[in-house]
């Protein structure tokens, strides 16, 4: 049995960063940090993050003496603005490939351009460049849900893209809009840690019998990976935790390919190959035993 793991599994740099910057403020600051939301689509990282101190909230209340961090998603110019008034210091954790996504919207939309958001409608990335934004962005989920009425009115129009699609739905989409807009601009703002990722499941579903994704089910980016993966290989299965390993699926499987969402720990990763390793093990011993269960 040979296990392959995907060099790029698992944290993307923004999220590395926003975590280290969490810590680094709960150590230095406790019990000041407050957080909008969850740092990341991951429910291990959000208890960790918890257990160190930092405070999620869901809206801002007077914030003398509080420090708001900002998520690596980014956050909408009203936040910092509301947040400044109610007495918080904000750090900011956006990551700097969202930051770009910001200011390219920005720009265009001063020159005169409508903004054309791909993304998923609701995302906290896609609610922050939103809120970065003086009139209305217009968002496309999906090659399904193309507004075509909409789209007959704009004359011209800046496409930017939330930084974890795919760039096959991206391009299929943005071919419409070439063919609908007149004057239009595309930035593929997809960041570098997704498109290696992308890349790498083009390969590794192909060529092995089992594909296992790893992330929460909250993760959108993860939700990608595994949709990508599945069309190459039926065998595909998207876990959250060693915990949702079935042995069965290890039936007749010579090699299996491991990938991780950029919000999923390298722990549970690991967990989850210790884990197939020990079934292995009992698989050749006895065929009746249970497989045994890796600890966090
Ligand atoms: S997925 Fe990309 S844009 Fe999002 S935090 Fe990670 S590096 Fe930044």
């Amino acid at each position: 049995m040979k296990i392959t793991l995907a060099k790029s599994a698992g944290f993307c740099f923004g999220v590395k960063r926003a975590l280290n910057l969490a810590r680094k403020l709960s150590l230095s600051e406790p019990g000041k940090i407050y957080i909008l939301g969850d740092i990341v689509h991951n429910e291990l990282v959000v208890k960790q993050i918890k257990k160190s101190g930092v405070k999620k909230i869901k809206r801002l209340k007077p914030g003398m003496g509080r420090i708001l961090l900002i998520r690596a998603h980014g956050a909408g110019k009203k936040i910092y603005q509301t947040a400044k008034k109610l007495g918080y210091e904000i750090v900011d954790a956006t990551c700097p490939k969202v930051r770009q996504i910001h200011e390219i919207a920005r720009e265009d939309e001063a020159s005169g351009y409508q903004i054309i958001i791909i993304g998923d409608k609701k995302h906290d990335e896609v609610n922050g460049i939103v809120g970065q934004l003086n009139q209305k962005a217009l968002i496309i989920s999906s090659y399904k849900n193309i507004p075509y009425k909409k789209l007959s009115t704009i004359g011209k129009a800046s496409v930017v893209v939330q930084s974890t699609q795919n760039l096959e739905n991206v391009l299929k989409i943005v071919e419409v809009l070439k063919r609908q807009i007149k004057d239009l601009k595309f930035h593929n703002t997809i960041c570098q840690p997704t498109t290696v990722k992308q890349e790498e499941l083009k390969i590794l579903p192909r060529q092995n019998d089992l594909m296992l994704v790893i992330g929460s089910k909250t993760s959108a980016n993860t939700k990608r990976l595994y949709q990508i993966a599945k069309a190459l290989n039926k065998k595909t299965y998207w876990i959250n935790s060693a915990k949702d390993l079935k042995k069965g699926w290890l039936k007749g499987i010579e090699t299996i390919g491991v990938t991780a969402g950029a919000s999923t720990p390298d722990s549970v990763t690991q967990t989850v190959i210790q884990q197939i390793k020990n079934c292995l093990d009992f698989r050749s011993l006895s065929k009746k035993r249970a497989c045994g269960q890796a600890q966090h």
